[in-house]
């Protein structure tokens, strides 16, 4: 390759340049394209993974999992639709939990006021 300051020619595998001392290696230039191929994308599968089992499975704690993984994702930059869609199945599992603890709750003391008053068993 040659030198992008002086011109002068060097091998391909030479970080600096031999005459000027110019840094001239593209090794490091195509590590951090690939590395930032796709930033946050890792997060926002995993948001996305989170929000829907959090519907079938243990809804609260996955749940989160999913609106912190989409807002990661989004933080490192990653501008696909799959975070947005984690964070929102999150937020929504997250809802649906809640209200479901709160009828569980509910359904546990009428059934203790039932119990109570002789009116079951
Ligand atoms: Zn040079």
């Amino acid at each position: 390759m040659f030198c992008p300051k002086c011109g002068s020619q060097s091998s391909d595998n030479t970080v600096f340049c031999a005459y000027c001392g110019t840094r001239i290696s593209k090794r490091e230039q195509v590590a951090n394209v690939q590395s930032q191929k796709h930033p946050g994308e890792g997060s926002a599968v995993a948001s996305l993974v989170c929000g829907i089992l959090g519907f079938c499975t243990v809804p609260i704690i996955l749940s989160i999992i999913a609106i912190v993984q989409g807002d990661k994702a989004k933080k490192l930059g990653y501008t696909g639709g799959m975070a947005t869609a984690g964070t929102v199945l999150g937020w929504t599992g997250l809802i649906l939990g809640i209200i479901g603890i709160i009828f569980i709750i509910i359904y546990i003391i009428i059934l203790g006021i039932l119990v109570s008053n002789g009116l079951l068993g």
